[in-house]
C-alpha cells in the first residue's frame, strides 16, 4: 500500500526567540569566538535546497545561531524511516519536508529568525519565479542533477554557495565553497566527473553521525562566507571509519573547466 502524501503550500514563520536573561543574550558565548560576527548572520539570507538528512543538521545549525532568513527548498515527503536521522517527529509523517522543517526550527530558534518552507526542489522554484537572492546557497541534496544546477545557476547570480554529499555507505563525505570570484574554482573545476555519474542516492543507508559531520562543516562554511571566520579549504573530505585519508585543500579553477574554464564572469 503507498502511503499518503500532502504537499502543502509554501509557509514563513517568524522563531520567537530568546529574551535576554540577567542582561546574557544566548548567543552571548558564541559572539566572542574569533571572526564571528552576529550581526552578519542576523543580516543573511540563506537559500537551503534539501530539508533532509544534512539539510536537516545545517538548518538546525544556522538557526540556533540565529540566522536572519532561511528559505527552505524541498519536494519530498516524510516516511517513518526518516525519523531515526531527520528533524522530523511522528505528527510530520505524509507531510512535506521543507514545511514541517521550517515550523519545527521555529520552536528552536534563539533569534527571530524568519523561515519559509517552500515544498518544491529547485528547478521548480527557478520556474516559478520564487525570490532566490540570497547571501549564501546550500545544496545538501541526495544527487548530482541539482548539485550541477544549483552551482551554475547560483555562480551565474553571484551568490556563493556550499554543496555537499555523502556516499551511499555512510563513511565518506565532501563539503565544497563554491567562491564568486573569478579565480574562484566552480563544482565542475573540482568535480568534473559529476556530470557524466550523476550520482543518485535517494535511498541511501542514512546515519545521523555522518550527517552532522557534514552539516557541521557546511554551517562552518556559510559562517566563514559570512564572518571573519576563516576557511583556508574549499574542499573537504573526509572519511568516517578512516579507510581513505581526509582531504583538506583550497583547490584552484580549473582553466579546462566545460563550464567556467576561460571565463572571466
Ligand atoms: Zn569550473
Amino acid at each position: 500500500m503507498k502511503p499518503p502524501s500532502f504537499s502543502g503550500r509554501p509557509v514563513k514563520i517568524r522563531a520567537k526567540g530568546i529574551k535576554a536573561e540577567y542582561g546574557m543574550t544566548a548567543t552571548a558565548r558564541q559572539e566572542i569566538v574569533p571572526g564571528f560576527s552576529q550581526k552578519a548572520l542576523g543580516g543573511a539570507r540563506i537559500v537551503l535546497v534539501g530539508a533532509g538528512g544534512i539539510g536537516g543538521q545545517i538548518a538546525g545549525a544556522l538557526v540556533r545561531e540565529g540566522v536572519g532568513k532561511l528559505v527552505i527548498l524541498d519536494r519530498d515527503t516524510v516516511d517513518v524511516t526518516n525519523l531515526s536521522r531527520q528533524e522530523f517527529f511522528k505528527k510530520d509523517l505524509y507531510k512535506n519536508k521543507a514545511i514541517c522543517l521550517a515550523k519545527n526550527l521555529a520552536l528552536l530558534g534563539v533569534a527571530k529568525t524568519i523561515l519559509y518552507g517552500i515544498p518544491m526542489h529547485l528547478q521548480e522554484a527557478v520556474v516559478k519565479g520564487y525570490d532566490l537572492r540570497c547571501s549564501v546557497a546550500v545544496i545538501a541534496v541526495d544527487n548530482d542533477e541539482p548539485r550541477v544546477f544549483g552551482s551554475r545557476l547560483f555562480r551565474d547570480k553571484g551568490i556563493p554557495t556550499v554543496i555537499t554529499g555523502v556516499s551511499t555507505d555512510a563513511d565518506r563525505g565532501y563539503v565544497f565553497i563554491q567562491g564568486i570570484s573569478p579565480e574562484d574554482p566552480c563544482l565542475l573545476c573540482v568535480m568534473p566527473e559529476i556530470v557524466t555519474t550523476n550520482e543518485r542516492n535517494p535511498c541511501a543507508p542514512g546515519i545521523i553521525d555522518i550527517l552532522k559531520v557534514a552539516g557541521g562543516y557546511v554551517a562552518f562554511g556559510v559562517v566563514a562566507l559570512l564572518t571573519n571566520r576563516k576557511a583556508f579549504w574549499n574542499y573537504r573530505q573526509f572519511s568516517m571509519s578512516g579507510c581513505l585519508p581526509e582531504v583538506i585543500k583550497r583547490y584552484p579553477k580549473n582553466e579546462s573547466c566545460l563550464f567556467c574554464g576561460g571565463r572571466n564572469d
